[in-house]
């Protein structure tokens, strides 16, 4: 059994910054055959796309919203239209944010539950033809999902739903050898844009710091490093799970 996925085609979404990037990259490493979506052109993309060719094969990087079926649409035709399955797909592309809930607008409710939710939603059910026996769908949640975070109840509970989804599916379609898992990811030192001050910055890198019993964020390549293992065929009989990579909380 190895970890190389030479021959292997794979789907990220959210692949132009952060954890999504360093999946990409750590897929593409190891052998696969990459499609990637974003929805900013600009450095992130243009560097990405630099990196990727260093690696050699045939990638490529869709500007794609994946929060609406349009652009679900879209990703999932550059797909089609490469692959004749896809042996992994990562949904990754999430928005963070955070509100007391007593001034929870509906409209951000709806803004980070259809990007973490629904939209894993849509690119699951239009790359279900491409799923085959074999295939490994590994969706990102969060290690707040189970905790609760305060002023974060409308991102756990986008969090949450997915591992709902996930396990619901992993019964639904393990028969047919499908296999859906969860990375939930601690803290991760990345570029995730939250409305945070300087001051909220600071307490909340000393209470979560604190937690930690490595005493450390996560980096992006240690989250990229789980998601590897249950794309492979070192993970074959993982199935239904939701591994916390989060130093120890
Ligand atoms: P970043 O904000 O650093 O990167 C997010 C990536 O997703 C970007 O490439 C962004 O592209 C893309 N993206 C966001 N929304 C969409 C969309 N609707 N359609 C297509 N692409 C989209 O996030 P992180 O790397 O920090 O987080 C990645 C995942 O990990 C998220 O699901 C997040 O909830 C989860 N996570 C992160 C943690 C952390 O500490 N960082 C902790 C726990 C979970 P663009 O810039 O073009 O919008």
């Amino acid at each position: 059994m190895e970890l190389q996925l030479v021959g292997k085609n794979a789907l990220v979404t959210g692949g132009s910054r952060g954890i999504g990037r360093a999946v990409v990259l750590a897929l593409a490493k190891a052998g696969a055959t990459v499609v990637t979506c974003y929805r900013q052109d600009g450095e992130a993309v243009d560097s990405l796309n630099r990196e990727l060719k260093e690696i050699g094969g045939e990638h490529a990087l869709v500007r794609a919203d994946v929060g609406t079926a349009e652009g679900a649409e879209l990703l999932l035709r550059e797909c089609r239209d490469r692959f004749e399955s896809l042996d992994v797909l990562v949904n990754n592309a999430g928005v963070i944010s955070q509100i007391p809930f007593a001034q929870l607008p509906f409209e951000e409710w709806e803004r980070v539950v259809t990007t973490n939710l629904t939209g894993p939603f849509m690119v699951i059910s239009k790359a279900l033809p491409l799923l085959r026996e074999g295939s490994s769908v590994i969706n990102i949640g969060s290690r707040g999902a189970m905790a609760g975070i305060p002023l974060r109840g409308h991102y756990t509970a986008s969090k949450a739903g997915l591992v709902g989804l996930t396990r619901s599916l992993c019964k639904e379609l393990g028969g047919k050898g499908i296999r859906f898992n969860v990375v939930a990811p601690g803290v991760i030192d990345t570029s995730e844009p939250d409305e945070l001050t300087d001051e909220q910055r600071a307490a909340y890198n000393e209470r979560y710091l604190r937690m930690m019993a490595l005493g450390r964020f996560g980096r992006p390549e240690e989250i990229a490093g789980a998601v590897l293992f249950l794309a492979s065929e070192l993970s074959t009989y993982v199935n239904g799970e939701t591994l916390h990579v989060d130093g120890g909380v």
